[in-house]
C-alpha cells in the first residue's frame, strides 16, 4: 500500500500544517495554509490540532472562515487544552455563518472519532510537549488513523474454505473472525521522544524532528522547549517497525544539505528498515513521500508506485 498523499510547510516558530490529502484530514494550521492551499481547503472535512502554539494554529481562523460556512466541517483539538476551547468559543461566536457552523470536537487521549469511510477512526494520543499540569488531561495530542479489518484468527487460517464455512454455520461469524487494527497513519506533533511501543504497527510516521544533534536538544530543553532529536526519532521508527518515516519540524538553524546528509549517515548507522522523507523548512512539499531521502534496507518500495 502506498503511503497517503501528503501536502505540507512546516518551520518550526513560524508555520506547520499538514495536509492529508487522501484522508482528507488537515493536521494543525499554521500561518499561510490557506493563501498556500487555497481552493484544495474544500477538499477537507476536519482539521485536527495537535497543540495551541501559534505556528500550529495561527491560520485556523481564515481557514474556517472559508471552509466552515459549508457547515460540514469539524476541528479536533486536545480536551486539556484551555487556549483551544477559548479560541473555539471565540470563533463560534466571532461569526455565526462561517466559523460559528464548524462543529468543535474535543478528544482525549485514547478516544476516538469516526471519518469517512467507513470503520475508519481518526484517533488521538497523549504527547509530551507541556511542563505536567494539575489535570490529567493531554493538552498536545498526536493524531492517527486507524481502520478495523476482520480477519480470519490465527487457529483458522489454515483451514479449507469448506470446514470455515461450516465452523461459521456452526458457531457464528464471531467466533472465526477477529477484528484488527490497521494503523495507516500516525503524527506526532511536538513532542519530547515517546514509547516506540505507541507507533508500533503504523504504516506510516510522521515525527517531529525539531534538532539534528542530541547536545543540542538538551540545550534548548534548558530554554523549555520540548522537543525531539534525529537520533532518537530513527531509533523509534527502528524499534516500532513503522513503514515509513516522514520527519518535518526540523529547525531553520540547518542548511538543507547538512539535514539531508546527516539523516543518510545516523539511517545508514542503524540500518534503519523503512524508507524516509524529510520536509525542509520553509518549503512547500505537494507528495512528501514522493521524494525520499533514505531508501531503507528492507528492500521495500523506494518510490510511490
Ligand atoms: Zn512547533
Ligand atoms: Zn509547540
Amino acid at each position: 500500500m502506498n503511503p497517503p498523499q501528503i501536502t505540507l510547510f512546516s518551520t518550526p516558530l513560524v508555520s506547520t500544517w499538514v495536509f492529508d490529502e487522501t484522508h482528507r484530514i488537515l493536521f494543525d494550521a499554521g500561518d499561510g495554509v490557506t493563501a498556500l492551499l487555497d481552493s484544495r481547503i474544500h477538499k477537507m472535512r476536519l482539521a485536527a490540532i495537535t497543540h495551541t502554539h501559534r505556528d500550529h494554529c495561527a491560520g485556523l481562523m481564515q481557514l474556517l472562515n472559508l471552509r466552515g460556512g459549508a457547515g460540514d466541517f469539524t476541528a479536533v483539538y486536545p480536551e486539556g487544552s484551555g487556549s483551544a476551547r477559548a479560541f473555539a468559543n471565540f470563533l463560534t461566536h466571532f461569526d455565526s455563518r462561517s466559523t460559528g457552523k464548524v462543529r468543535w470536537h474535543p478528544l482525549g487521549a485514547g478516544e476516538t472519532l469516526a471519518i469517512e469511510p467507513d470503520r475508519h477512526f481518526l484517533r488521538g494520543f497523549a504527547t509530551n510537549h507541556y511542563p505536567p499540569a494539575g489535570n490529567s488531561r493531554p493538552r498536545s495530542l498526536g493524531y492517527q488513523i486507524v481502520r478495523q479489518v476482520d480477519k480470519v484468527k490465527q487457529e483458522f487460517r489454515q483451514l479449507p474454505q469448506q470446514e470455515l464455512d461450516a465452523l461459521r454455520l456452526e458457531h457464528g461469524r464471531a467466533y472465526i473472525i477477529e477484528t484488527i487494527e490497521d494503523i495507516l497513519f500516525t503524527i506526532t506533533g511536538d513532542t519530547m521522544p515517546l514509547d516506540p511501543a505507541c507507533f508500533r504497527g503504523s504504516r506510516v510516521l510522521m515525527h517531529e524532528c525539531t534538532f539534528l544533534e542530541e547536545a543540542e536538544k538538551e540545550e534548548m530543553e534548558e530554554r523549555g522547549h520540548p522537543h525531539s532529536c534525529l537520533e532518537e526519532v530513527l531509533e523509534i521508527a527502528r524499534a516500532a517497525e513503522v513503514g515509513w518515516l516522514g520527519l518535518y519540524h526540523v529547525s531553520r538553524r540547518y542548511e538543507d544539505e547538512h539535514v539531508l546528509s546527516r539523516v543518510r549517515e545516523r539511517c545508514a548507522k542503524i540500518g534503519l528498515a523503512c524508507p524516509v522523507s524529510v520536509a525542509l523548512p520553509g518549503r512547500l512539499y505537494e507528495d512528501l513521500f514522493a521524494h525520499t531521502v533514505w531508501q531503507g534496507t528492507g528492500a521495500e518500495t523506494s518510490k510511490r508506485g
